[in-house]
């Protein structure tokens, strides 16, 4: 069995009730890899675990059982220190669902100079890191604007510079495009892409968006706190019956290639998008006219 990059073992997280003391399990017994380089989608339910997921892994929650390994190293150790804690959420960085919640400047290039000036990183550099974030989120134009004024999309990559600017190696995307208008979603998502192809970032995205999570390299699905599937998009869509008893849906593409395929066409290769579809289906088409 590989040794994932970050690694969970028996990680489990159960809320405790203020009230009542009584404890909710969130998280039960997740053994779950993840490779440097990867794009992982993470889907399920409303209440599945997904941001308690991503919390533990940013140790914004600390696991009431298992363990969780970033780089060979336990990160839940009772030997991990603050300063511990705080190098492993610089490389893991995390972007949430609200951007108003995530921008803390009045300036668009003060507020992507907030990680950086916490970890005490020379003004020169800052300079260099703010610059090359905004750069690469394309919104170098507006690094003297307010972030208020901004469209939810140019806030959502204003906060994603601000996690490049600390240079991470893995981010973690919570719904990040759930408050975007499609124009908005389509920047973070291009976004999001650009930073794992050019920059080998390790993106594991949040999302209720099935045509979102059909693009990753791989959909580890959530039901209740346990993980239902694992796999490819083509392995995860091409069997869509656990998927829509969880209460989850499949892209319109891979419903399509599934009702085809029920009705006996043979068709191969990925569904997971409608690009993907369209290839599947002329290529039988192009398999049967050679073969008449
Ligand atoms: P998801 O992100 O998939 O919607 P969550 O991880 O937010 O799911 O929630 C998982 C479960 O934990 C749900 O049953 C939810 O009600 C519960 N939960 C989440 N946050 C809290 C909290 N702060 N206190 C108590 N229970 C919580
Ligand atoms: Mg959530």
């Amino acid at each position: 069995m590989s040794q994932g990059w970050i690694r969970t073992e028996g990680l489990t997280y159960a809320y405790t009730d203020d009230t009542t003391g009584e404890e909710q399990p969130a998280l039960h017994c997740i053994d779950l890899n993840i490779e440097k380089g990867e794009y992982i989608a993470i889907i399920g339910h409303n209440g599945s675990g997904k941001s308690t997921l991503a919390k533990l892994l940013n140790l914004v929650l600390e696991p009431t059982g298992g363990a969780i390994y970033v780089d060979g190293k336990n990160v839940c150790a009772p030997d991990m220190t603050d300063e511990d804690v705080f190098a492993l959420r610089q490389k893991v960085g995390m972007v949430f669902q609200n951007p108003d919640n995530q921008l803390v400047a009045t300036i668009v290039e003060e507020d992507v100079a907030f990680g950086p000036e916490n970890l005490g990183v020379p003004s020169q550099e800052i300079r260099r890191r703010v610059d090359e974030a905004l750069a690469m989120v394309g919104m170098s134009e507006y690094a003297r604007h307010e972030p208020h004024r901004l469209s939810g999309g140019q806030k959502q990559r204003v906060a994603i510079a601000g996690i490049i600017a600390m240079m991470p190696e893995c981010m973690i995307f919570d719904e990040s495009t759930a408050m975007l208008d499609p124009l908005g979603r389509q920047e973070v998502l291009d976004t999001m892409e650009m930073l794992h192809r050019d920059k080998n970032i390790t993106i594991i995205t949040i999302t209720h968006h099935m045509d979102e999570a059909a693009r990753a390299d791989r959909i580890v699905v959530l039901d209740d706190g346990r993980i239902l599937r694992d796999g490819t998009p083509e392995e995860i869509f091409s069997d869509p019956e656990p998927l829509l008893a969880a209460g989850l849906d499949v892209p319109q593409s891979a419903s399509l290639i599934h009702r085809l395929r029920k009705r006996g066409l043979a068709l191969e290769g990925q569904v997971g998008t409608p690009g993907a579809c369209v290839d599947a289906i002329c290529r039988m088409y192009e398999a049967r006219h050679k073969s008449l």
